[in-house]
């Protein structure tokens, strides 16, 4: 399918091609519906293979920020962008300079922040040459590093589904101890979800392709460490993908030893109906990943769209906890998987705005 057919199929507004011979930068800003409000998601930066797999990639990601922000009920539409680039190797403060540029163009349809292998700091230059940029540091006003609200967010997750598993609503986090939980990728989040989970008394194996990196973890949290590829045959009660995408797929699926899978890494599915259908008939409680890891950007929009704080406590009575029993309890009750009546809530408010804007 051709990329404006593709565009359509999804309806999907705008998709911004950038290049800067000078500094560097290639890069794709997808802007996939302002209906809800201006669109805001994280800046990639990946070493991909080919083109095709960073549009694949900034489309798919962008669509589900749309959702990730319906669902939360934030007045934010789904963006996206991708640099392609090594972050290890291919940074320079003119190469983000020119994105912040390219993303000033665009007038304020998308607002970014970081995300995989772009860091606070980066956001800093960004801060240099356009307006639209979130998640700086804290320490000049920003709202700083998301993961620790979005691990805050995940835990709050695991255990909506460990009372949805237990038939204990309102046991809260006392459930954590003693549960157990394979974490895949202890980088930002899945490091913070670990210490986290470790003093709620959770037993924890991690996982990372970084080997010194789940060491170091494991360490502080007396977690067992496992390679990557075994990470799904582990026993445990929650599998946690805090890495990449679509490890949820025909060929893990079937290997997972587990009844509940929450985590932070974004389009956890590989594909949605096969997949989400597939843990569903394994008797594998699903935490739909827009809903479980919005707490990065409930964060942002309370700190710098809103410009109020965001202490866990202001956002959790309306936030995630609630959002995700809300999404298991539709599941159960009208006998659909989780992901998909996560996708009917999210598609509800925006129906309802789009209905509201005419
Ligand atoms: P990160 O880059 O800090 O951490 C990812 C970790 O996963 C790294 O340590 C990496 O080595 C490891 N990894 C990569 N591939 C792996 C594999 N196949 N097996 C095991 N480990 C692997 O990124 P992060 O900020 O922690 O984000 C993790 C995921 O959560 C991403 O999918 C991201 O899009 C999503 N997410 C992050 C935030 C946030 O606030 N940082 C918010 C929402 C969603």
């Amino acid at each position: 399918m051709g990329i404006l057919e593709r565009m359509v199929a999804n309806d999907h507004e705008e998709l911004v091609f950038v290049q800067d011979r000078a500094a560097g930068l290639r890069a794709i800003i997808s802007v996939h519906s302002t209906v809800l409000g201006p669109t805001l998601g994280g800046l990639r930066m990946w070493p991909y293979a080919s083109e095709e797999e960073a549009i694949a990639d900034v489309l798919r990601l962008a669509e589900a920020m749309t959702y990730k922000a319906a669902a939360s009920n934030l007045k934010l539409g789904g963006g996206k962008a991708v640099i392609i680039g090594d972050p290890r190797k291919d940074k320079t403060p003119e190469l983000f300079r020119a994105m912040g540029r390219a993303i000033e163009k665009l007038g304020g349809r998308y607002i970014t922040a970081e995300d995989v292998g772009t860091s606070v700091e980066d956001m800093e230059y960004i801060r240099e040459t356009t307006q639209y940029v979130t998640g700086t540091n804290r320490a000049e006003g920003g709202s700083g590093d998301p993961s620790p609200t979005t691990a805050a967010g995940v835990q709050e997750s695991i255990v909506a589904c460990l009372e949805a598993v237990n038939g204990a609503p309102g046991r809260g986090d006392e459930l954590l101890d003693g549960v157990r939980v394979a974490v895949q990728g202890v980088g930002h989040v899945g490091s913070i979800l670990c210490r986290n989970l470790a003093a709620k008394g959770a037993r924890l194996t991690v996982c990372d392709i970084n080997r010194e990196q789940a060491e170091r973890v494991a360490k502080q949290c007396g977690a067992a460490v496992v390679a990557p590829e075994k990470i799904y045959d582990v026993e445990a009660d929650v599998f946690a993908p805090c890495a990449l995408g679509s490890v949820l797929n025909d060929k893990t699926i079937p290997r997972l030893k587990c009844c509940i899978v929450a985590g932070g890494a974004n389009n956890q599915l590989a594909d949605a109906d096969r997949d989400g259908a597939m843990l569903e008939s394994r008797h594998i409680l699903y935490a739909p990943d827009y809903v479980a890891n919005a707490g990065g950007l409930i964060n942002i929009y309370y700190r710098d769209i809103l410009g109020r704080p965001c202490d866990a406590e202001a956002w959790s009575p309306t936030g995630i906890y609630e959002t995700m029993r809300t999404v298991l309890r539709t599941a159960r009750e009208h006998k659909v998987p989780t992901y998909r009546a996560a996708q009917d809530l999210a598609s509800a408010r925006i129906e309802e705005a789009r209905r509201a804007d005419k």
